[in-house]
């Protein structure tokens, strides 16, 4: 599904403070697999997820995500493709605080031409998969974090992506809530979706069935821990 090949990251180029934040990256993501980037601070572990969520380009080498080469599409295109494929995750949500839940997770929709009420139900839909239809009207400001990032949830699934991309997803709540949210994203990847999830929390890395750590830009393990290591 996802093919790095030899993906480096430079930033600053030319410049004294000239900086490689990934060197020579290869790794392949098969569909339907449950993934934690993990490594210390700097590692270069959120260029990667930018990089394979199609924020951001690579310097060098390729990254096919199905038949389509990432690296060799024009901005627009990239936009369009990221908006359709992949859903993205955030530890601060980056919701849009004074509007409702129901209008954040509008937002993806307005880039395909689909006919509002159509949007509204999609909108709704999503909403219910992650548990908060009850709170459609409600501003997002006026939430808790949890529910920020089910709203969070609805929103990076409102396009039916093949792939979530969630980057510290439950850095900014308690542990009981960190678990509901993992509970869900694990549901999904039972459903079929690809779930790639940067953490530095090992409890979190539990739920993945593989482990990729970064350090200083270089993938040094790449485990894959099989079924009977998850943690429900
Ligand atoms: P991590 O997510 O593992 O903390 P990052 O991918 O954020 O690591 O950063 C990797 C390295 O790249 C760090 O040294 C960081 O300072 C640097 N870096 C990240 N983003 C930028 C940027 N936009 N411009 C310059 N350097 C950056
Ligand atoms: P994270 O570890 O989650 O990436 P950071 O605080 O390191 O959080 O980075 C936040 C943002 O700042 C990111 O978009 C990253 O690309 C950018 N950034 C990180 N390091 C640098 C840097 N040295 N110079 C410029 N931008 C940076």
């Amino acid at each position: 599904m996802i093919k790095l090949n030899g993906v480096t990251k430079k930033y600053n180029i030319g410049m004294p403070n000239e900086l490689t934040a990934l060197n020579n990256i290869n790794i392949e993501i098969k569909e339907g697999e449950m993934i934690a980037i993990m490594g210390t601070s700097g590692a270069g572990k959120s260029t990667l997820m930018h990089i394979i969520g199609c924020i951001d380009n690579s310097t060098e080498g390729s990254y096919f995500f199905g038949n389509t080469q990432i690296n060799k599409l024009s901005e627009g295109r990239l936009s369009k493709f990221r908006n359709e494929s992949i859903g993205i995750l955030l530890q601060d949500f980056a919701l849009l605080n004074d509007e409702t839940a129901l209008q954040n997770v509008l937002t993806p929709l307005y880039f395909n031409k689909t006919p509002l009420i159509k949007m509204k139900t999609t909108a709704r839909e999503a909403l219910a998969m992650v548990g908060v239809e009850e709170l459609e009207t409600q501003k997002v400001g006026t939430m808790s974090g949890g529910q920020k990032q089910r709203v969070a949830l609805a929103r990076a699934l409102v396009n039916s992506p093949s792939i979530i991309l969630a980057d510290e997803p439950t850095g900014a709540l308690d542990s009981k809530t960190a678990d509901e949210i993992m509970g869900l994203l694990v549901d999904l990847n039972k459903k079929g979706v690809t779930v790639i999830i940067v953490t530095h929390d090992n409890k979190i890395a539990g739920y993945c069935k593989r482990i990729i750590e970064i350090a200083d830009g270089i993938i040094c393990i790449d485990r894959n821990l099989g079924d009977d290591c998850i943690v429900t």
